[in-house]
């Protein structure tokens, strides 16, 4: 991986994207930065859920990146979903270079909860960790610290580590390029 690249998909929180930077190039060991433009998702909004579907933007977020092994993260405050499911926090390209956060159900807010800045960037920077792992062709792992572990709530969330456990470094380390 060369370097991570963030993108506001939709508007977000002042100061949300440089502090994720900050912890990702700490975390990596690589340059990131926070892409000036911003993706309006418009299209993704399904209008009867008030939902926007991940894997149309994660497909839009496709023809912006780079081709030469960057990252681009898509980080936006709307609520995604996949039609499956009721809900996602975030989804990836499995060994592609495009993955897509939302911190929509990761504020404390949504629970009726006081805001709390911590929390919220804390859980931001799990959820990325989590979904760059798919980047690398890693799978949910059943270590429920590991940033890999499957989660649908932030109470399990909240108990993961921002880092991989050992097998899952491992398989990271190995696909580094
Ligand atoms: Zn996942
Ligand atoms: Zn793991």
């Amino acid at each position: 991986m060369k370097a991570i690249h963030l993108l506001a998909v939709g508007l977000v929180q002042t100061g949300l994207l440089d502090e994720l930077a900050a912890s990702l190039a700490r975390l990596f060991q690589v340059s990131c930065r926070v892409r000036k433009e911003v993706l309006d998702a418009e299209f993704a909004l399904d209008t009867i859920r008030g939902q926007y579907q991940s894997s149309m933007i994660l497909a839009r977020m496709a023809s912006l990146a780079a081709n030469n092994g960057t990252r681009l993260v898509g980080i936006t405050e709307h609520d995604l979903y996949v039609p499956v499911l009721t809900f996602v926090f975030g989804e990836a390209q499995l060994s592609g270079v495009c993955a897509l956060v939302s911190a929509h159900r990761l504020r404390d807010e949504y629970y009726g909860l006081p805001a709390n800045a911590g929390t919220l960037s804390r859980r931001l920077v799990v959820e990325a960790v989590h979904e760059l792992g798919h980047t690398f062709g890693l799978r949910h792992c059943s270590m429920w610290q590991c940033a890999m572990a499957s989660t649908h709530s932030v109470e399990r969330l909240d108990l993961k580590e921002p880092g991989y456990c050992p097998a899952c470094r491992r398989i990271i380390l190995n696909s580094r390029e």
